[in-house]
């Protein structure tokens, strides 16, 4: 038994050395991904329910290294958000996506507004909203053209002064929405105070809307109270035709999902355009 122990506690101990090695490893490589600004954007379409059209793209980060291979944001946005390091990495993001704005803006391609993911550590910066209209000003890029996706969780408590900012923001002209609905245990009645645009439904819900009655159910009160509250609704997800069948009977206004298509680079996202456009 004594064998046992000690073998199993090496065993964690080289799991968490290496754990550790690739910790720092993580954050060396994140800083000169910082300096190099190597950060990449790739662009998921949002469907129109009611007409079809590709009416807008959510930008997506993505970080291939050469000693880490790829990393997903899921393993690099929490890193970051827990050592502050998601400030200057947001900052590269919002560079990247003007920069990507304004070649979409020399191809012709002009009413694609797109969706930012804004990390509640970044937004809850008191600087922040100066943080992001330098950037857009520096590009020549106007705030309308983006939207600001914020998870529940961001806005969940109601100070003063993340209701200030949201109205700002609206002010400043950018669209806002709330990521994830459905996961942070807010109601529409709390999210009701805040001048939000777009309602998106977490895929955890839609994932099961065709086989369970009582997803099925939510979603659609979700759908009707939300319109009730002038807000439209993007479920996202969709990976199956049913899901899109049933979602349109149920009044949602846009879809994103592998359905239609996953993210792609900037000019595979302008070469679907074109195709999407010939159907
Ligand atoms: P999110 O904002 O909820 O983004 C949706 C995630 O679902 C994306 O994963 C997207 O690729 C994936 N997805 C889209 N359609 C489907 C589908 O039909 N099926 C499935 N299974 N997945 C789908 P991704 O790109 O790995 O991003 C994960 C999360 O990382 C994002 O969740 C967001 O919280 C964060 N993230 C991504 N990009 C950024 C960014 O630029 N800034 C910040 N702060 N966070 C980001
Ligand atoms: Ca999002
Ligand atoms: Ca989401
Ligand atoms: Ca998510």
């Amino acid at each position: 038994a004594k064998q046992n122990g000690r073998g199993q506690f090496s065993f964690y101990f080289d799991e968490l050395q290496t754990d550790s090695k690739r910790v720092l490893l993580l954050d060396n490589e994140l800083r000169k991904a910082i300096e190099n600004d190597s950060f990449e954007l790739h662009y998921q379409p949002k469907v129109s329910v009611t007409t079809g059209a590709i009416v807008g793209v959510e930008a997506l980060v993505r970080w291939h290294n050469e000693k880490l291979g790829f990393v997903s944001p899921g393993e690099f946005i929490p890193y970051a958000e827990e050592t502050g390091l998601i400030i200057p990495i947001s900052e590269c993001i919002i560079n990247r996506a003007c920069q990507d704005y304004l070649k979409l803006k020399s191809l012709n391609i002009k009413n694609m507004p797109i969706a930012l993911n804004i990390s509640s550590i970044h937004f809850h910066q008191s600087n922040f909203i100066e943080s992001i209209m330098q950037i857009l000003e520096k590009n020549n890029c106007p705030a309308h053209y983006f939207e600001i996706e914020l998870t529940e969780r961001t806005v969940m408590n109601s100070e003063k002064e993340t209701i200030r900012k949201l109205v700002l923001l609206k002010q400043l002209g950018f669209k806002l929405s709330i990521d994830d609905f459905g996961t942070g245990y807010s109601s529409l009645s709390y999210l009701v105070q805040f001048p939000l645009n777009y309602l998106k439904i977490d895929r955890s819900f839609i994932q099961h809307i065709c086989s369970l009655d009582d997803k099925q159910a939510v979603v659609d009160a979700i759908i009707q109270m939300a319109h009730r509250l002038h807000m439209k609704v993007i479920a996202e997800g969709v990976e199956q035709r049913e899901q899109v069948q049933l979602l349109r009977k149920m009044g949602c206004d846009m879809i994103q999902g592998y359905y239609y298509s996953k993210p792609l680079p900037l000019d595979e996202f302008t070469e679907f355009l074109e195709f999407w456009e010939l159907e």
